[in-house]
């Protein structure tokens, strides 16, 4: 009989074996397609590449996998070697499998280089975020065993750069799934070709001992075996040595020969149930003398991948010291297989195909109960937490970096150095040119292309990238580079934003009510809040937003505080001076003839006036107070029409209250002129010069020329008080051709 066809039915039957009722018909039909899919490929041993795929199906029926597994194995090297596509095999057996081949090539196509530690994690953790079902990992896992089991074939580079990734990735992993045995195997041949000359010795080492050792391991087996007979515990006692890698490193890292190696030998105990543990704990401590602190009770604390049993290190007659571990039969199906273990389990109870979802849910359990554990534990095995939020992409030279999920290639490009993320100017992925707001793949290759002459980035970058070292990066650049630019930017924002919330401009920039806003924020002055809007360190919908809160509470404190002062004044036509309003209501006040704004507003002080547009008034003026919504008090001309009773809203009439000039106030006051004139060249520029003589501040001055010939010249001045201003309007009527110099209303 044909060879290959022999080993194919020796795996028919080992399947068949822990799963009766399987589809042999579908079975045989994968390793068919396996067999045409790969007639004429030798290994480089020199055997038909269809052994492999074999050999990799027979591991992965140890782990007693189901169905689908077993014939993703068989396929597993379609897709890679032969060219075959998802789409056939999807066809030809189900979408099912071709998910589990397409995984398991997505592993075999990323290139791992040695690196760091810190790297290193990084690719296992890629190994783990590029698999949505755990089987692939099992899979691939088997495939790398039995590369390794025949890695005597290949060149020595490749044996070296091959056993470096098994000891790096593959072990670990297995490790973090508890598949001990497997990890043991992988760890050994790693080191076979790591470092042939160790690893001989140990073997030599241990060989020449073997009989000494069997001799020693056959004696305590038999001892434990009759106590337990003794005490009518059903058991299974097994002795064996350590494997080659543990004995390794210990004589390595400690710096102790093979003879000072202190648990050399570990003898198990596998019991039917867990109160037997503790009884058989007993008996062992009964016998030999424990070594003090080297109890570990990993049943009531499992260890991170989940594994339980009782570990004990006694001494025996001999005076050599030996580990004993004790678990049960469940227990140990654990220890030995791992996640496949309770895959199998969870198999047997449902006696269907168990979803991925399943198998997943169950690893993150496993993973919740590390957060738990040992940390130096939990550290040196894998850190997985499923990486939903997580991807690992590559850069050409082989580093890993890790972004966040959704991450687009600016993140990359951040994370590598903010200067090169402010010279992109473009990227590709896999060796393709991508768009910026390309979403990357954990295993993507990413190439960022730069430019000396690049303009820096872009501000929709700031919507276009997931990390937030990008996006500070980003609008530290802006920040810095761009000052001007930003505060323009920030300033429109900001007015728009002013504009949307209702507000304007001269309402925030209010002489005393600027410093009061801008105390709340972190900034020294509007250019600083402008800048810091366009850089993007700041939303101007935000800032506005603070602004209008801050002023309607300056507001509503003042009209509250009005409300309380008419209360008890009830009705006193007069200023109350400050100290009466005190002993009257109880209300603190002080100076009430001093005020920022100049203006005493019926027994308050310091509270937010403003001038009215209309009329401007100047200290001198008769003036009269309206207390408006949200702002205060604005303060009228008494003679603005606006403030004239019949021009006074009814419902409106409580609003109005006295107010008066008071001693201090602002160094100086804008109010508006209008000079009416009969047009000529020059008439603006007399009247600029004027005031400029009169040493006036103006503001503004604009002149407008009439259809009869004359001209209105309107001008903002800001002057001290009513005397002032009467000056400086005389002055203005001696201007030739001006005929009437008024105040400006409404
Ligand atoms: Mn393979």
């Amino acid at each position: 009989m044909d060879p290959i066809l022999e080993r194919y039915q020796a795996l028919e039957e080992h399947v068949k074996a822990y799963s009766p009722n399987v589809d042999t018909q579908k079975l045989f039909e994968a390793f068919s397609y396996a067999d045409n899919a790969h007639s004429g490929q030798l290994r480089k041993s020199g055997e038909p590449y269809i052994i492999h795929p074999l050999a990799v199906a027979e591991i992965v029926a140890e782990l007693e996998l189901d169905l689908d597994s077993i014939i993703a194995a068989l396929l597993h090297d379609v897709i890679e070697d032969t060219g075959v596509s998802h789409e056939e095999i999807a066809k030809q057996f189900s979408p099912a499998v071709a998910d589990l081949v397409e995984g398991v090539t997505k592993l075999t196509r990323v290139q791992y280089v040695t690196k760091e530690e810190e790297q290193m994690e990084n690719l296992r953790k890629m190994f783990m975020a590029m698999t949505k079902d755990i089987r692939v990992i099992l899979i691939k896992i088997c495939d790398r065993l039995h590369n390794m089991r025949t890695m005597e074939y290949q060149s020595a580079k490749k044996q070296r750069e091959k056993s470096l990734e098994t000891l790096e990735i593959y072990a670990p992993i297995a490790h973090r799934l508890g598949m001990q045995r497997i990890k043991w195997e992988l760890e050994d041949t790693s080191l076979k070709y790591l470092d042939p000359v160790g690893y001989q010795e140990v073997e030599k080492a241990l060989a020449a001992r073997s009989s000494a050792h069997e001799e020693f391991l056959a004696g305590i087996q038999r001892k434990i075996q009759e106590r337990m007979d003794a005490e009518s515990i059903h058991c299974h006692v097994y002795g064996r040595v350590k494997h080659i890698y543990s004995i390794y490193r210990k004589m390595y890292t400690q710096q102790k020969t093979l003879d000072e190696i202190f648990d050399l030998y570990a003898f198990r105990v596998i019991v039917s149930d867990l109160p037997t543990c503790y009884n058989v704990l007993g008996c062992i401590h009964d016998m030999y003398t424990p070594v003090l602190g080297r109890f570990k009770d990993y049943i009531s604390t499992p260890k991170p991948n989940g594994y339980q049993s009782l570990h004990t290190t006694v001494i025996g007659r001999e005076g050599l010291p030996f580990e004993v571990q004790i678990r049960t039969e469940e227990m140990h199906n654990t220890a030995e297989y791992g996640i496949a273990a309770h895959w199998k389990y969870k198999q047997g109870m449902s006696n269907d195909k168990l979803g991925s979802e399943e198998a997943f849910e169950w690893v993150r359990k496993l993973l919740e109960n590390q957060q738990d554990a040992d940390p130096d534990e939990f550290i040196r095995t894998l850190k997985v937490d499923l990486f939903a939020d997580e991807v690992f992409v590559f850069t050409p030279q082989g580093d890993v970096k890790s972004l966040p999920a959704g991450a687009t290639p600016i993140d990359f490009a951040y994370a590598i150095h903010s200067a090169v993320g402010n010279r992109m100017t473009g990227a590709k992925v896999n060796g393709r040119i991508v768009p910026f707001e390309a979403e990357l793949k954990s295993g993507d290759i990413v190439e960022v292309i730069t430019s000396k002459t690049a303009h820096g980035p872009s501000r929709d970058w700031l919507n276009l990238c997931k990390s937030n070292e990008a996006r500070n990066k980003i609008r530290q650049w802006f920040k810095k580079e761009r000052r001007e630019e930003n505060i323009a930017t920030g300033r429109s924002a900001f007015e728009t934003e002013l504009k949307r919330q209702g507000l304007t401009m001269a309402e925030i920039t209010e002489e005393g009510v600027l410093p009061n806003l801008l105390k709340r924020s972190r900034f020294g002055s509007l250019e600083e809040l402008y800048n810091a809007i366009g850089y993007g360190g700041q939303s101007a919908a935000k800032s506005v937003g603070r602004m209008k809160d801050e002023l309607i509470r300056l507001g509503k404190a003042q009209a509250e505080k009005a409300a309380a002062e008419k209360l008890v004044t009830t009705g006193e036509e007069v200023i109350m001076p400050a100290s009466s309003a005190q002993t009257a209501a109880g209300l603190k006040a002080s100076s009430p003839k001093r005020s920022q704004s100049g203006i005493i507003v019926e027994g308050l002080d310091n509270c937010l006036v403003k001038f009215a547009k209309c009329c401007t008034p100047v200290p001198g003026d008769p003036v009269v107070g309206f207390i408006t919504r949200g702002f205060g008090v604005s303060v009228h001309r008494s003679d603005c029409p606006n403030a004239q009773p019949e021009n006074r809203k009814p419902e409106e009439a409580g609003r109005w209250i006295k107010v008066d000039w008071a001693e201090g106030g602002l160094p100086g006051y804008r109010t508006a002129l209008e000079l009416s004139a009969k047009d000529r060249d020059g008439l603006a520029l007399d009247v600029a010069m004027a005031l400029s003589a009169a040493k006036v501040r103006v503001p503004t001055l604009s002149a407008k020329a009439m259809p009869d010939g004359y001209a209105v010249v309107s001008v903002e001045v800001e002057v001290q008080d009513r005397g002032e201003l009467a000056n400086i309007m005389n002055k203005l009527g001696q201007i030739q051709g001006v005929y009437q110099v008024k105040r400006a209303t409404g």
